[in-house]
């Protein structure tokens, strides 16, 4: 059974103000997935930073920002966005990959982490910028078994960080150039619901922190296991267990770590398992159309959402009101681009849609709005947010067609 925040009543009353299509997210909902983190973890000195590019609305950021949680940025605009959320120093981490001077320049003129995704980019950052006086290296472990998971695929065939070797290296070298804090930071999952691949990743980061030790005397002050927490898009998929994950994580942590005199901070830069279930694009149906299949037609388009046409994602829908009729009937749900893969969902069981029924795809909070784009002149639809006293925020909006044409030389 998957849940929307408002009842019919006030989902009707409020599109009398907000007309559809547009985003909508529960505070309530973020700031309870954002505890659930901090509770696995509360037997450390832990810091999540929020994955920006789940959700790059300052507004959204900020309801995180404001419950101490920092932020992960992968682009200049990224970093400004934290600011606007009320970030600074280093509760900001720049984690980017083929990273321009300016990106760097921005990173460190706010005092914010910058983690390193190759050990090229040491000479560059120094040539460029100047040497921060801490450092975080990107570690791509290689030949961590990820179960196949496609977004990110296996470590050693992603463009993402430093080799084994590298990574003595680049420590070596940081340090003999001056920079004097570090840290470790690796990402290998995307969506991983499975509890292992969080115990797997520790264990291995955990023993590079004390071989780093051993082998060059730099102890680390912080290790960032990154993002990739899932979230079950599915009905009959599971959550991931976060308390099992930090209990697995501690018990890894006294044995490897603390048996080595080590106690770095531990880090993690979360997006969907914070925002993603906490979002809803809410749609009106516009055609219905009967040809060799039937087409829902909606007023969204791939451009609100491009989840389902770029990893053959599923997103659970739903019709307002007819959440408990038969789901008897079998329908492709399409928005409006002229391409064929945009389609929110294909041969879905539905109850028998109507014109003007209210759709709602669900778990659409994070990586939703955030991936639009103006293919087909689409503009990209408005955010809203349910603020935890109920009253409702319009956080961006849509987009207009003189914002379209604003960039036309
Ligand atoms: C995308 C990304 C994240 C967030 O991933 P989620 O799957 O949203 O948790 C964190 N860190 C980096 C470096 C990323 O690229």
């Amino acid at each position: 059974m998957k849940n929307f925040p408002l009842t019919s009543d006030q989902l009707r009353e409020l599109i009398k103000k907000f007309p559809t299509p547009f985003h909508i997210y529960d505070e309530k909902k973020i700031l309870e997935n954002y505890q659930r983190l901090k509770n696995a973890f509360d037997w450390v000195d832990f810091k999540e930073y929020f994955a920006v590019k789940a959700t790059p609305t300052p507004k959204i950021v900020k309801i995180l920002a404001d419950q101490n949680a920092g932020a992960d940025c992968s682009s200049l605009p990224e970093l400004l966005i934290a600011k606007m959320a009320g970030l600074n120093g280093q509760d900001i981490i720049l984690t980017s990959n083929d990273t321009p001077a300016d990106e760097f320049q921005e990173a460190l003129k706010l005092g914010a982490i910058i983690n390193l995704d190759d050990i090229s980019h040491l000479d560059y950052l120094e040539k460029n910028v100047g040497l921060p006086e801490m450092l975080c290296f990107r570690y791509n472990p290689a030949d961590i078994s990820n179960e196949g998971n496609d977004i990110i695929g296996k470590p050693a065939e992603a463009k993402y960080g430093l080799t084994r070797k590298q990574i003595f290296e680049a420590y070596k070298s940081a340090h003999d150039k001056g920079v004097k804090r570090f840290g470790l930071h690796t990402m290998v999952a995307s969506n991983e619901l499975y509890t292992q691949i969080f115990l797997t990743t520790a264990e291995i980061m955990f023993n590079l922190a004390v071989e780093i030790k051993e082998k060059l005397n730099i102890e680390l002050e912080f290790i960032n296991l990154g993002g990739g927490i899932g979230i079950p898009y599915r009905p009959e998929q599971k959550p991931v267990d976060l308390a099992a994950v930090g209990e697995g994580i501690h018990k890894l942590y006294d044995e490897i770590l603390i048996k080595n005199n080590l106690r770095p901070r531990l880090a993690m830069e979360s997006g969907r398992a914070m925002t993603g279930d906490a979002g809803w694009l809410v749609s009106t149906v516009r055609h219905i159309k009967h040809t060799y299949k039937d087409y829902i037609g909606l007023d969204s388009c791939m451009a609100d959402l491009m989840r389902p046409a770029l990893y053959n994602a599923y997103h659970h829908i739903t019709i307002v009101d007819k959440e408990d009729q038969p789901h008897d009937h079998i329908y492709d749900v399409t928005g409006s681009l002229c391409e064929n893969n945009d389609k929110f969902a294909i041969d879905r069981n539905l109850p028998e849609v109507e014109v003007g029924d209210l759709l709602i795809i669900h778990d659409t909070g994070a990586h939703g709005h955030a991936m639009g784009f103006n293919y087909n002149g689409k503009l990209r639809h408005a955010e809203l947010v349910i603020r935890q006293n109920g009253e409702i925020e319009m956080v961006r909006r849509a987009e207009t067609i003189e914002d379209y044409f604003a960039t036309f030389a």
